[in-house]
């Protein structure tokens, strides 16, 4: 059994959070879990925020916990309380306030925070970065009366800001600096399915472009965005993501080691004693490519939460807790056709791919002869059978043909399941 009087403290409410602080609460019922959280408000679902801001979802629908669950839980819940420095020999926790935590485990949960672009007049008024539910607020606000829109980011969360152009009716362009949407995960040939259903949104595609620069009125709100091809674009709206910056500044006096990610084993565990991270902000030990890792997605983090929950109210980790081993996806739900990324598709050493039809295509990455992630457009029928070879390991890439045949059965394979 735990130490009764054991003190737990976590840093971030995000899924990753919360579901540590969850779990410990049903491992070790006694103990003090402290969570910590510069954010206004409790957990939320983040993946849903872009549907409150496109306008197609009221604020309740997306929060996931009131401040009761915390109370019913006897957690301590800190809204507004920014950490701001952690001393791991001490035990301790500081915060902007001054206030000092003591904690026995340490959970880092901070996530990211997005980047912005090294430009001029990129904090002007009109120009928005996504990540909270306050984001969201005022991306809606100001979405629901803007005219003109520019979107730079060529990922994940730069078509989720397309779509509430989209979704708001404001005539954009889509600034890419390469030739294509996701170009690490994505063929011309599949890509092109995305720019086809952008532009049927009234949003359009804009390749070798980016932005240079922003043109402010004399209030110092966007007007214009200049592309990274010299063109000007009208812009009163415009919204940018780039990449994430880890929230790691606080612990940069201490021995966690942090390397584009805080680094820890599969059990969440950092080589600090007592200090564990899970979610987005960890490069983690992924025990199915035996290498480290990292994954922006909230199935993620949310079982990160859960390992590092067990691990940090286990009397031995090693015996008592299941290590990280998980298969991630990522679903984009703007357009007619479904769209899935599972796994790792943007690494690999070796890509297939096959177009089935003008909304229908598929793309697999893999590494050492290893399934290891890809990209389904347009039908995710085969996506558990896709996860089961992962999770297995087996050597397949050399059976492409079944694994790329519109219907298969893992039984047609040649395979060791
Ligand atoms: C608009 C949007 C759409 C997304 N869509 C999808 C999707 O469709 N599918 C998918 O799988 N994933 C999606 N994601 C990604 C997913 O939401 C994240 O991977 C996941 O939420 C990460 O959870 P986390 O707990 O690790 O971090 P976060 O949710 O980022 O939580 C970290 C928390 O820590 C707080 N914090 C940071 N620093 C400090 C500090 N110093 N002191 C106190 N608190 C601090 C932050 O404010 C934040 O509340 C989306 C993300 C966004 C923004």
């Amino acid at each position: 059994m735990p130490n009764m009087s054991e003190s737990f403290v976590i840093i971030g409410d995000g899924v990753a959070g919360s579901s540590a602080a969850e779990t410990i609460r049903e491992r070790a019922p006694d103990a003090d879990v402290t969570v910590v959280t510069d954010e206004g408000e409790a957990l939320y679902n983040r993946i849903l925020i872009k549907e409150f801001a496109k306008g197609k979802l009221p604020e309740a629908p997306i929060s996931i916990h009131d401040e009761e669950w915390y109370a019913e839980r006897d957690i301590t819940l800190q809204l507004n309380t920014l950490v701001t420095g952690v001393d791991t020999d001490a035990h301790v926790v500081h915060t902007h306030e001054g206030d000092d935590l003591d904690y026995d485990k340490l959970l880092v949960a901070t996530g990211g925070t997005p980047t912005q672009l090294p430009v001029e007049n990129s904090d002007a008024d009109g120009i928005h970065h996504f990540w909270t539910f306050e984001d969201a607020r005022r991306i809606r606000e100001h979405a629901e009366g803007a005219g003109s829109g520019v979107i730079v980011g060529a990922g994940l969360l730069g078509i989720d800001l397309a779509a509430i152009c989209a979704g708001q009716g404001i005539d954009a362009k889509y600034l890419m600096r390469g030739n294509r949407w996701w170009r690490y995960a994505l063929s011309e040939a599949g890509a092109e399915i995305i720019h086809d259903a952008l532009a049927e949104k009234g949003v359009e595609p804009v390749f070798e472009s980016g932005a240079s620069g922003f043109e402010t009125d004399d209030e110092g709100r966007v007007v214009a965005t200049i592309g990274g091809d010299g063109e000007r674009y009208e812009s009163d709206f415009v919204g940018i993501a780039i990449g994430l910056n880890f929230n790691a500044e606080f612990l940069q006096d201490t021995d966690v080691e942090i390397d584009d990610g805080i680094v820890v084993d599969e059990y969440m565990r950092t080589d600090a004693e007592d200090v564990y991270a899970a979610g987005d902000i960890t490069r983690f030990y992924d025990t199915i490519r035996g290498t480290h890792a990292q994954n922006g997605s909230w199935g993620s983090a949310k079982q990160q939460g859960s390992v590092a929950g067990h691990a940090m109210a286990a009397d031995d980790v090693d015996s008592d807790v299941d290590a990280f081993r998980w298969v991630s996806s990522y679903s984009i739900t703007h357009f007619d056709f479904p769209f899935l990324s599972f796994g790792f598709p943007t690494d690999g050493d070796e890509h297939v791919e096959r177009t089935y039809s003008e909304t229908e295509w598929r793309r697999l990455a893999f590494e050492d002869g290893k399934l290891i992630g890809g990209v389904l457009i347009g039908d995710l029928a085969p996506q558990s059978k896709y996860k089961q070879l992962i999770r297995a390991e087996t050597d397949v890439a050399d059976q492409s043909d079944v694994l790329l045949q519109q219907n298969f059965e893992l039984d047609e394979l040649d395979a060791d399941l």
